[in-house]
């Protein structure tokens, strides 16, 4: 198997193809198709679920930057949160911990902040 091949392959197989497919688009049999990608060590993006190709890194869980930040931001206690800094909410006044500078604890004080200011934007608060 060529080099080419390879990386047809798992552009095929990126694009959703089953490996019949792809086998019929390299023009390489079923098997060794199956073969390579049970030597692969395939792996997912954590966040979005898509198959990580190209260069993997070995402790790679993401497929982009977009992905392992939205991760992180919903996954913030699982992080070991003891030297965050602390802010006061501009709306409730509750003090919340937080990565980078930020004026209100939650989605909803935010929400709440931006109707208070533009209350012709008709943004509901839950
Ligand atoms: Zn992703
Ligand atoms: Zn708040």
């Amino acid at each position: 198997m060529t080099q080419t091949q390879k990386s047809q392959i798992l552009s095929l197989r990126a694009e959703g193809m089953q490996y019949k497919q792809i086998a019929e688009q390299t023009g390489l049999t079923l098997a060794s198709v199956k073969m390579f990608f049970s030597r692969q060590k395939q792996k997912h993006c954590t966040q979005c679920g898509k198959l990580l190709t190209g260069k993997v890194r070995r402790n790679q869980r993401f497929c982009s930057k977009a992905c392992k930040t939205k991760w992180w931001n919903t996954h913030t206690d699982m992080l070991k949160n003891s030297n965050r800094p602390v802010f006061t909410c501009a709306v409730c006044g509750k003090a919340f911990q937080a990565y980078k500078i930020a004026k209100y604890c939650s989605r909803t004080c935010y929400l709440k902040a931006i109707r208070t200011a533009h209350p012709e934007s008709g943004i509901q608060t839950q």
